[in-house]
């Protein structure tokens, strides 16, 4: 059986996460950016909220924990590192922990970059990774706080997973992220055809998230710079992955 992914919506371009386990109920929250989406998708559904599962502590990402726990007496997980900026914690949370879900389980995965506490949660039965501000659609987060390494090196963790894995990530930036991969690689034909794609959900309305993480592999600048067409376009032949990997980060954060 596998969880039930619900994405919903918050504040201008944020995105919470509820999975729910039919046989026992379990529901956990991913990020709790605002009260009202969140507490509304779980009074449609009648879905009783158990856990809050925290990223990192950023305030679009904690606003609304206060309000839901008032309403739902759930608990509240993160990272052990940040608990002094994060909400009260019931759990700190360390790489290797798991958190269960009814009959399944999430693994905290250490994503450090966008903040040094920053963590994602991944539950391989049903192959979903929770990664917020670190691995984004077709993106990564602004290095807020870690450096260039620390998040190449998080993102080549989580490049490791299986393929088909739901990324599911903290915000609708798909469009813009997109645009500035087709600047680094022009000639991919998939970066092409997910732009297409993304542009006819934006126009539609509909997320672009989860992304499924064989099409960012595919396609998402952050995760191939590895690659020797994009190092030697960067005039990088000779760089390591993570130099070009520092080199792509800059040149966004100037797009
Ligand atoms: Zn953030
Ligand atoms: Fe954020």
């Amino acid at each position: 059986m596998s969880l039930t992914l619900v994405t919903i919506p918050c504040l201008k371009d944020n995105y919470a996460y509820l999975i729910h386990d039919e046989a026992s109920g379990d529901t956990a929250l991913i990020d709790a950016p605002e009260p009202a989406p969140i507490l509304a998708e779980l009074n449609a559904r009648g879905w009783t909220l158990d856990q809050i599962l925290l990223t990192h502590h950023h305030w679009d990402h904690i606003d609304g924990v206060a309000t839901i726990v008032e309403a739902t007496s759930a608990a509240i997980l993160g990272a052990e590192a940040d608990a002094h900026r994060l909400p009260p914690l019931t759990r700190g949370l360390i790489e290797g922990d798991v958190v269960q879900i009814g009959g399944e389980y999430g693994h905290v995965i250490d994503v450090p970059g966008h903040t040094v506490g920053h963590i994602a949660f991944y539950f391989p039965d049903s192959g979903l990774a929770f990664t917020a501000d670190s691995l984004m659609a077709g993106g990564c987060g602004r290095l807020f706080e870690g450096t260039p390494d620390q998040m190449w090196h998080s993102l080549c963790k989580l490049a490791q997973l299986p393929p088909e894995t739901l990324i599911c990530s903290g915000h609708e930036y798909t469009a813009s992220n997109l645009r500035f991969a087709a600047t680094i690689d022009p000639d991919n034909a998939a970066l092409q055809a997910r732009i297409t794609r993304v542009t006819a959900a934006r126009a539609a309305g509909r997320p672009t998230v989860p992304s499924r993480l064989s099409g960012e592999l595919a396609t998402n600048p952050f995760l191939r710079a590895h690659n020797p067409y994009i190092k030697t376009a960067l005039g990088l032949a000779t760089a390591s992955d993570a130099e070009t990997f520092a080199k792509i980060r800059a040149l966004k954060d100037k797009f």
